[in-house]
């Protein structure tokens, strides 16, 4: 009998823990791939469960985002598994925007203060709340275009999510000085087709970077940073190493443009060879320019060095004859040394620091630490000729951003086909194809083999090649 209680008590134990432990794997996963696209610049947060009576479903202090996991056990019950799946990526994502933000005053924070309210006259009303509104929609954004990246469209489920908040914490819906439960959906509601249409040109600058349509893509990220205020790090690095790489290559200085940069796209993109002759006062300004973006990246991460960064200041200060203000000492990195080495001349000494066979793997392993897989896979790129004739009849959508059409998107079965003007008036077709298979290779850095460039979302793949 004491056998069969104890069997007894272990399986109701089992049978209660279950969910539970499937809630906490879904909940790590989603906040893996969240952070795999904010990108390895800001240092991530830890995430763990709030104790004591939680006032709301998360919070973030000092580097840690909490979640109530009661709550998320309460939406596993009530709910079906997409809206879950999509309230915790909004969740987390929205916390983590918070704290890559560095807001210091979260809406959860303030909904506690609503409950307990003396704390309420703090600031006066409107300015507070518009100042709270003004975050919560910045979080929104920020938190809605991470986990779009990452594959979850979280904003859809951003109202049934805060109503179900309000409800379970019993929160008021409207209160005077703070967001009202409205002003909090509007924002989101607002803020989806934004989000999108941000994520869709986002991914079309990265495949343009990677096809060597340096131009297009960086037009695109610069619209994206002025058009929408939308600035992380990732978009200022790619723009800076997309302005760096188009400098070097363009100038008809035979020891810039021949020299292998440590860079994380292959430079063979950029020397299309019908951009050269830049003169060196114009390269000089590209490069200034790519300093500045690439300074601004890492104030936001808080750092100050990378290789980029030494890089341009490299060329910058050969092009002025400055060579003798660059300390080697200083250069923390092989590779930087052996461009330093190279630009004064000393062939060899460059070379010694550079073997030969790393040249060719370089472009992907300085800066990503990644090695290039040794087996690639076979790109066939042809799309056929009756799917392009389905493509062209498909009914068209805009990709916009405030406004302004970046590319006009038709969608046929696996296959997105966008058109696009360059800066310089050519029109460009770009095909994207969705491969629901689990890659080859897994790998983070994409692949750019015979003109088309291969990423790897979650357990899908996608192709991108100009036609
Ligand atoms: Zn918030």
């Amino acid at each position: 009998m004491r056998n069969f209680i104890r069997l007894f008590t272990f399986i109701a134990l089992l049978i209660v823990a279950i969910p539970c432990l499937k809630a906490q794997s879904m909940i790590d996963n989603i906040w893996n791939d969240i952070n795999r696209t904010v990108g390895i610049s800001y240092l991530q947060p830890r995430l763990e469960v709030m104790h004591g009576e939680p006032n709301g479903p998360a919070l973030f202090r000092k580097g840690v985002v909490y979640y109530d996991s009661i709550f998320v056990n309460h939406l596993v019950e009530n709910h079906d598994s997409e809206f879950v799946k999509l309230s915790v990526a909004y969740l987390l994502s929205h916390e983590l925007a918070h704290s890559n933000l560095r807001h210091n005053d979260t809406h959860l924070k303030s909904m506690a203060y609503a409950k307990t309210s003396s704390k309420s006259a703090v600031i006066s009303g409107e300015t507070r709340r518009d100042d709270l509104l003004f975050k919560e929609s910045e979080a929104d954004l920020y938190g809605g275009l991470y986990s779009a990246q990452a594959g979850y469209y979280a904003l859809d489920a951003a109202e049934g999510f805060l109503r179900a908040v309000y409800d379970y914490y019993q929160l008021p819906k409207e209160l005077p000085g703070y967001p009202s439960l409205n002003d909090r959906i509007e924002v989101a509601e607002n803020l989806k087709s934004i989000v999108w249409n941000i994520n869709e040109s986002y991914q079309i600058a990265v495949a343009l970077a990677y096809l060597g349509e340096h131009n297009a893509s960086q037009s695109i990220l610069k619209s994206i940073i002025r058009e929408s205020d939308f600035k992380t790090p990732e978009i200022l690095h790619m723009l800076s190493y997309s302005i760096f790489l188009s400098a070097v290559a363009e100038t008809d200085d035979y020891i810039i443009s021949n020299w292998q940069w440590p860079v994380k796209i292959s430079l063979d993109a950029y020397k299309t060879g019908k951009d050269r002759g830049l003169k060196t006062e114009l390269l000089i300004d590209r490069l200034n320019e790519a300093l500045i973006i690439e300074l601004d990246a890492l104030s936001i991460e808080d750092n100050d060095e990378s290789n980029l960064r030494s890089s341009i200041e490299i060329v910058i200060a050969y092009l002025n004859n400055d060579m003798e203000n660059i300390q080697a000492s200083q250069l923390k990195d092989d590779s930087l040394l052996a461009i330093y080495w190279h630009l004064l001349g000393k062939k060899r000494r460059a070379l010694k620091l550079f073997p030969t066979s790393e040249l060719i793997s370089h472009n992907y392993t300085l800066l990503t630490g990644n090695l290039l897989p040794k087996q690639t896979e076979f790109l066939d790129q042809n799309v056929s000729s009756e799917l392009l004739f389905e493509l062209g009849f498909a009914s068209s959508k805009n990709v916009l951003i405030n406004g302004k059409r970046i590319a006009k998107k038709r969608s046929f079965q696996n296959y997105d086909l966008y058109e696009l003007k360059s800066p310089n008036g050519v029109t460009l077709t770009l095909i994207k194809e969705l491969n629901e298979k689990k890659p080859i290779i897994n790998v983070k850095t994409p692949l750019t083999i015979n003109n088309s460039v291969l990423f790897h979302y979650n357990s899908n793949s996608i192709k991108y090649y100009l036609q």
